[in-house]
């Protein structure tokens, strides 16, 4: 059988690639980070190539993503407290960076320009029963 790959994360930034990959490792999952090296060298680049990729072999894929789900799962807030839905008031929420608004867009551009680090990294949490995404305060 051939081994194929099949890319289950990207990340941002290399400390969280790492992290996710020790775990999985832990697990006996073979993981392969791409575009790592690029990203370390220069940060700036990262939401213009899609970020780190994590590539687990195909046949390992579906058993990686049951752990990166249940590491995801269950955010919580500042204060080490779960953060609940506002709308169906699960506690399955996963918190994701973003630079999909005009405010972040314009940090990530003024970051590029200016060769000064991202300031404004928006942070947006994702139910994972209803689907809403949403800030807290
Ligand atoms: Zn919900």
């Amino acid at each position: 059988m051939s081994k194929t790959f099949k890319t289950i994360a990207r990340y941002q930034y290399s400390a969280e690639a790492q992290i996710i990959k020790g775990r999985l490792e832990a697990e006996g999952i073979q993981v392969f980070l791409t575009d790592l090296v690029t990203i370390d060298t220069d940060p700036l680049v990262s939401n213009a190539i899609g970020g780190i990729k994590l590539k687990v072999l195909t046949e390992q894929a579906m058993k990686a993503q049951y752990i990166l789900d249940s590491i995801n799962k269950n955010a919580v807030d500042d204060h080490g407290n779960a953060v609940i839905c506002p709308a169906c008031e699960s506690d399955n929420i996963a918190l994701f960076s973003t630079i999909n608004d005009a405010k972040s867009l314009f940090w990530f551009i003024f970051g590029v320009l200016f060769s000064a680090l991202p300031l404004y990294t928006r942070h947006k949490y994702r139910c994972d029963h209803c689907k809403i995404e949403f800030d807290i305060k």
